[in-house]
């Protein structure tokens, strides 16, 4: 006997990187940043008030809504917030998706798009990306229930042009056009100025990536007030409380130190060029990433070895064995040190395979 509901018997769940954590390991496999947090995050734990942990959160998380709406220079009211994007994404799906048309996402993007989809019973379609891994805009002008488009996308790392959305919007002013930005810190790109012309569309950002804050668990939507106001309708119906009191004072504490995001992200890029180079050296070929990681397939060693062979040196890289990318490894940018390490590895496996 099963009590599961029907269409959840056979669902495959999205998973993620492996969490190991071993002493000398060198985790290149689900995109965190290898720097710390800002200081100030680290001043405001060390000073928090655990005594306040006995009360429950501000439902609202209004210092948080606040400092972002300072930081994007926008009203709080735009702002919803939620247990990393994964559960923005998700509250998305089941607000904005209800209807009996299919959403459209490519194929391929973030794999938990389709895992949602099956989750809330929302009919979908994903168009094929072309051989560069580019989206095709026509793809996206036929009647559908919504649009969803990371930019930069997962895991290849391109990034489509601002042009490219507007066009894609233009044609789909009746549903809410998703653009997940998890990456857009690395890429100097932002669609955010599209939430002032366009009331369907939703862009999606994250503290997991470009503000070293994946442990905390913080994601955050902004678009027009009558969105989010839908949203918090879904996400009060089954969790009053989604932000934790640290969450909201490390977040907002985050959001001060402007200059130590810059330089973070900076280093992050100059690393993730520098290891461009070193890969291509290598024979390993890959579109130009916009994010914090470099998805690339090698001329003559299949990925399979590369990450079986890494993996045992405990330097741990994405490898996701689905059709039409089966040969690619995504490979996080971690510190110069660490991506020398996996550099000097993997031009071994190399030339032990060639
Ligand atoms: N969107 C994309 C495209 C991602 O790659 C990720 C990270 N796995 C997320 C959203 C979710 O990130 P988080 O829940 O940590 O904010």
């Amino acid at each position: 006997m099963s009590t599961w509901r029907d269409n959840l018997r056979t669902i495959e769940p999205y998973v993620p990187g492996e969490q190991p954590n071993l002493p000398d390991m060198v985790k290149l496999n689900t995109n965190e940043n290898p720097y710390p947090p800002s200081p100030k995050v680290v001043e405001t734990l060390k000073n928090f008030d655990c005594d306040s942990l006995r009360l429950y959160p501000d439902p609202n998380s209004q210092v948080l809504a606040d400092a972002l709406a300072k930081c994007y220079g926008l009203q709080s009211d735009q702002v919803f917030l939620g247990v990393g994007s994964d559960d923005v994404l998700a509250i998305a799906f089941m607000t904005f998706f209800n209807s009996k048309k299919p959403i459209l996402f490519p194929d391929i993007t973030y794999s938990f798009y389709d895992v949602w989809a099956e989750l809330f019973q929302i009919p979908y379609e994903r168009p094929a990306l072309d051989d560069h891994f580019d989206l095709i805009p026509e793809d996206y002008y036929k009647e559908n229930g919504g649009v969803v488009i990371a930019n930069p996308n997962a895991p290849t790392g391109v990034l489509q042009s601002l042009d490219f959305l507007r066009d894609v919007i233009e044609h789909n002013r009746d549903v809410v056009v998703i653009i997940d930005e998890a990456y857009a810190d690395f890429s100097g790109s932002s669609a955010l100025e599209l939430t002032k012309e366009y009331d369907n569309v939703l862009i999606v950002q994250t503290y997991s990536k470009s503000r070293s804050l994946a442990g905390m668990r913080i994601g955050y939507a902004i678009g027009n007030p009558e969105l989010i106001r839908a949203m918090n309708d879904v996400r009060y119906s089954y969790n009053s409380y989604p932000m934790t009191r640290l969450s909201v004072a490390l977040g907002a504490a985050a959001l001060e130190d402007e200059a130590y995001f810059r330089e973070t992200v900076a280093k992050v890029i100059e690393t993730r060029e520098w290891t461009k180079k070193e890969l291509k050296r290598l024979g390993f070929s890959f579109r130009d990433s916009q994010t914090n990681f470099i998805f690339a397939t090698h001329e003559s060693v299949p990925a399979q070895t590369i990450f079986d062979v890494l993996r045992e040196k405990h330097i741990f890289v994405r490898h996701f064995g689905q059709k039409r990318i089966e040969n690619y490894l995504r490979i996080s940018i971690g510190t110069q040190a660490e991506m020398e390490r996996f550099i000097r590895e993997t031009e071994q496996i190399i030339a032990q395979n060639r």
